[in-house]
């Protein structure tokens, strides 16, 4: 008897965390009804007058917006962490049980355009080019901070996500440690380094590139794949096809080859299910930390939740709680899948 990738129960590594998920493709023969729903979404407005990141509207912190024509960003209003916290380290007793550390850091809310309407998806390339300049000069601004370690830009879109309001907007947390999440990247891609003296996504990608099987597009810039230990029923990765660390390494076809990238996941992901499509997305960069970071390689991860319909999401509970995540579809029938779509065929072409 021989083990069946495609067929047999299995777990595999994500070579990244350096964390096992467990696969079962015999669950799922066929798990894809062809089922698309609209989810129930009235047309938005360009301009909303209750949105607290329109244009000239009251937040509820009690400042007013400037009347933005582009991007905008501003201090999160009830932000998570604060710029300025003594320096510190709790240790009950020196046990090492009750433990603690003082973290500063910075919170921002970008708005990627003044129209309430528009998304990642449906935003035009120009646009998305000037929402990642933005992000350059933000990861360049906020990175040399002395104090911070570490820069997160993260999109939470749709209400499934805990997204409260739909205005196209990211979130921008900077910290005075590494956290949790880049910070065991950063021990798996400086391992990989040290052993082999070469980059582990540097070569996972030219590996996937070759098999074909879970990559799913690339254009000058940056490459799309379902990774091998993807848990989200359609996650992707996004790796710059250069090795490069952060933004600030982008080149001006860069910026032009992550905008055309991110409207054409975006979009693709609208149409899985004919309905806008849930999701966490953000930058793994390299840390603001001072140190050299050749390991390090420029990626970003989409996670969305949705599993069969535009209603159905995926849970993480249960022996994903207690033991690790779980999944049925396999990484390589959702790379079909999202390459079935029309416009995210396999192209060198834009
Ligand atoms: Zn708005
Ligand atoms: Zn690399
Ligand atoms: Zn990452």
């Amino acid at each position: 008897m021989t083990f069946r990738l495609t067929e047999d129960p299995h777990r595999r590594l994500n070579v990244l965390t350096n964390e096992w998920i467990l696969v079962s493709p015999h669950r799922t023969a066929r798990p894809w009804q062809g089922e698309v729903a609209k989810a129930a979404s009235s047309e938005s407005p360009r301009y909303d007058p209750n949105c607290y990141l329109c244009p000239g509207n009251a937040r509820s912190g009690g400042a007013r917006n400037p009347s933005y024509t582009s991007t905008f960003v501003f201090d999160n209003d009830f932000a998570a962490l604060k710029p300025e916290v003594a320096p510190g380290r709790y240790d009950e007793e020196n046990k090492g049980l009750l433990v603690a550390e003082a973290e500063s850091g910075i919170c921002r809310v970008m708005c990627f355009s003044p129209r309430h309407d528009l998304t990642l998806s449906t935003m035009d390339v120009s646009g998305i080019e000037t929402v990642v300049r933005t992000w350059v000069e933000q990861f360049r601004e906020l990175g040399q901070l002395e104090r911070i370690k570490h820069v997160q830009i993260f999109e939470n879109r749709g209400a499934m996500m805990g997204a409260s309001n739909p205005h196209p907007h990211c979130q921008i947390w900077s910290t005075s440690s590494i956290p949790e999440a880049p910070a065991k990247e950063l021990i798996s891609q400086r391992a990989y380094l040290k052993s082999r003296n070469r980059c582990l996504l540097c070569d996972y990608l030219e590996l996937e590139e070759r098999q074909q099987e879970r990559f799913i597009c690339r254009n000058e810039g940056f490459a799309v794949v379902v990774p091998f230990w993807a848990v989200w029923p359609y996650e992707v990765l996004l790796c710059s096809r250069s090795h490069i660390g952060t933004l600030l390494d982008f080149s001006e076809e860069d910026v032009r080859s992550l905008a055309a990238m991110l409207q054409r996941i975006t979009s693709a992901y609208d149409r899985v299910f004919n309905a806008p499509f849930p999701y966490s997305m953000g930058f793994h960069q390299s840390p603001t930390d001072g140190e050299e970071h050749p390991e390090w390689h420029f990626h970003a991860h989409f996670y969305p939740p949705l599993l069969r319909s535009a209603t159905i999401k995926k849970f993480m509970v249960g022996f994903e709680m207690l033991g690790n995540p779980q999944r049925d579809i396999t990484p390589e029938w959702a790379a079909e899948k999202l390459k079935s779509l029309p416009g995210t065929h396999y192209s060198i072409a834009k």
